[in-house]
């Protein structure tokens, strides 16, 4: 790829060539086998090397046994990069590693001392550790997500204030980590009639009584990151593991939004890439009429439009996290016009996925469906990126409040 590197620091540089050479050595040799490890022994010695490199505490500040001091942890234009290259081999791995910094978030932006000092024991130590934010449940995912005009009254799991603790009762659907994560950033309402006031994001450590989990579900693909239904019966936990207060906690899930949008935009740009470079590589050596099918110009003009738009979708979510990383510049994370931004860079970054995927297969032929010439992986993976986070259809609302009021 060309690459459009004006926005990186060389402390981004060095990180990407730490992260890349462990991608090279360590995701892609078995990028194939990651389907089939059903009880995720890859997997977890895969996370297990990211663990190692810090990876999941690089959200939390150095004080709780992160990666920088003082303020909240590795920059977006960082973390972006790094779940790129990783998406390049799998995009799952990518999705296990960053829903864990994403939990951590609300507490590490809030604050919260109780809740950091817990994540600084957990996560300090050199087991590895996961983090789940469990906000969909089934009754709705982009209803409690479309928060500028449900202001997440539809969150059924109710969150009551008995004495010092809060007692939570609900289920959550979906969520990344769910059942093997080891703490829980949980989306909860304590009254609906409240709205946004009464938006509580409540952290739950795993095991803990009245926790409890389904089985995991059978998807298409993106099998290095794990979801099942998540239980809580009665579930008690202090009152200072919720993130901050009335308000704050909506401010903070609106800001995980935008973050998540932006995360995921960078890990749909990874997943092309992975299937533009197998295609470009394919398509040098495999001959049609006499020439090589790139030598084609009909074939050409396809891997252009691919070329496109990775470049385009590369350049507008770097623009956007190196924005999210100077709120005093551009607004906070959590106002309607970084949410349109970030919604912005996902909505046609994973429109470029799936493009690009089905676009590689076709010019790879039958080749292209076979599991071992890599594409159909990211076809699967790809589409998957455009259905979380509110969908595209969501996610396009959010780009026009950005605009007008709508
Ligand atoms: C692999 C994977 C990982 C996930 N990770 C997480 C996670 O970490 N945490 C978590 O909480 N959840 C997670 N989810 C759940 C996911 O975010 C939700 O499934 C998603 O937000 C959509 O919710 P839904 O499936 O209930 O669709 P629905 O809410 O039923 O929406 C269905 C369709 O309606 C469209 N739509 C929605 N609202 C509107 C509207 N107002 N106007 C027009 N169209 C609309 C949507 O775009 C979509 O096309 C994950 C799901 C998967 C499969």
């Amino acid at each position: 790829m060309q690459s459009n590197d004006i926005l990186l620091t060389d402390q981004d540089r060095l990180v990407l060539s730490v992260v890349r050479d462990f991608v090279e050595r360590e995701i892609m040799p078995v990028r194939q086998q990651i389907d089939d490890d059903k009880d995720h022994v890859v997997v977890r010695g895969i996370l297990r090397g990211l663990s190692g490199l810090g990876l999941m505490r690089a959200g939390l500040p150095q004080e709780h046994g992160g990666m920088t001091a003082g303020g909240s942890g590795a920059s977006n234009v960082t973390t972006c990069l790094v779940l790129e290259e990783i998406s390049r081999a799998d995009c799952g791995i990518a999705v296990a590693a960053s829903v864990t910094t994403w939990a951590l978030m609300p507490a590490v932006t809030a604050g919260n001392e109780t809740v950091l000092k817990l994540m600084g024991e957990m996560f300090g130590g050199g087991e590895l550790r996961l983090g789940c934010f469990a906000m969909t449940e089934p009754a709705s995912g982009c209803d409690i997500e479309n928060l500028a005009v449900l202001h997440g009254r539809p969150i059924q799991t109710r969150a009551v204030l008995d004495g010092d603790e809060w007692v939570i009762n609900g289920v959550k659907r979906f969520p990344s980590n769910a059942g093997v994560a080891d703490i829980y950033c949980t989306v909860c309402q304590t009254d609906p009639s409240l709205g946004e006031e009464g938006i509580a994001l409540i952290y739950v450590p795993s095991p803990w009584e009245g926790l409890s989990f389904g089985k995991f579900e059978s998807k298409a693909g993106m099998q290095a990151d794990r979801n099942c239904d998540i239980y809580f019966d009665n579930v008690r936990v202090p009152r200072q593991y919720r993130a901050a207060g009335p308000g704050d906690d909506a401010r903070l899930m609106k800001r995980n939004l935008a973050l998540g949008r932006v995360a995921s935009a960078a890990i749909a740009v990874g997943n092309s890439r992975g299937a533009f470079e197998r295609v470009l590589d394919y398509t040098g050596s495999r001959v049609v009429q006499g020439r090589p099918i790139r030598q084609h110009s009909m074939c050409a003009g396809m891997l252009a439009d691919m070329a496109i738009g990775i470049e385009t979708a590369r350049a507008y979510y770097l623009q956007t996290a190196y924005m999210l990383d100077r709120p005093h510049e551009y607004g906070d994370a959590d106002c309607d016009i970084m949410l349109s931004r970030a919604s912005l860079a996902k909505v046609y970054a994973c429109d470029v996925a799936v493009m690009v995927a089905n676009r590689a297969m076709e010019l790879m032929g039958s080749y292209g469906y076979m599991r071992e010439f890599d594409v159909e992986k990211y076809w699967r993976d790809g589409k998957e990126i455009q259905l979380w986070l509110g969908g595209a259809q969501l996610a396009r609302l959010d780009v026009a409040r950005g605009y007008y009021e709508l």
